[in-house]
C-alpha cells in the first residue's frame, strides 16, 4: 500500500470526509465509520506507516500511545477503554495505514469475540 491509494492518507489531506475529534501536526484522531461501541476511535499518525512492523522510530511509536492517552482522556473515557493495533492479514488488518482503535462507553469483554 503506498501512500497515494491509502484511504487513511485521503482523510489527512481531507480528500475525503471524516468526523474528525482531535487533530494535530502529527496526529489525527476520527470516528470509525463502522463503530463497534458507542466510542470507536482511530488515532492514526499523519505520516504513512503501513503497519506497526513498519514504523522504526522509537521516538515516532511513543508519541502515538501518548496520543492515544490524550485522545481517550479528551473524550472522557475515566471507566476505562480498550486499545487494538490489528497487525496484518492474521492480525486482521483492513486499512493499511497504521492505527489504534480506541473503544469505549461500555465493557468490553476479554478474550475479544
Ligand atoms: P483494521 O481492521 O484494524 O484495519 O480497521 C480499519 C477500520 O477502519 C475499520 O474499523 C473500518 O470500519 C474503518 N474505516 C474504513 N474506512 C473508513 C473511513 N473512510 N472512515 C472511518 N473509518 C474507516
Amino acid at each position: 500500500m503506498d501512500s497515494v491509494s491509502c484511504i487513511f492518507c485521503k482523510i489527512v489531506k481531507k480528500e475525503i470526509p471524516a468526523k474528525v475529534v482531535f487533530e494535530d501536526d502529527e496526529f489525527i484522531a476520527f470516528n470509525d465509520v463502522k463503530p463497534v461501541s458507542p466510542v470507536h476511535v482511530l488515532v492514526i499518525p499523519k505520516k504513512h506507516h503501513n503497519n506497526l512492523l513498519e514504523i522504526e522510530s522509537t521516538e515516532a511509536l511513543g508519541k502515538l500511545m501518548k496520543k492515544v492517552q490524550q485522545v481517550a482522556k479528551e473524550l472522557n473515557l475515566n471507566d476505562g477503554f480498550r486499545t487494538i493495533i490489528n497487525t496484518g492479514d492474521n492480525g486482521g488488518q483492513t486499512v493499511h495505514h497504521l492505527h489504534v482503535h480506541v473503544l469505549g462507553g461500555r465493557f468490553h469483554k476479554w478474550p475479544p469475540g
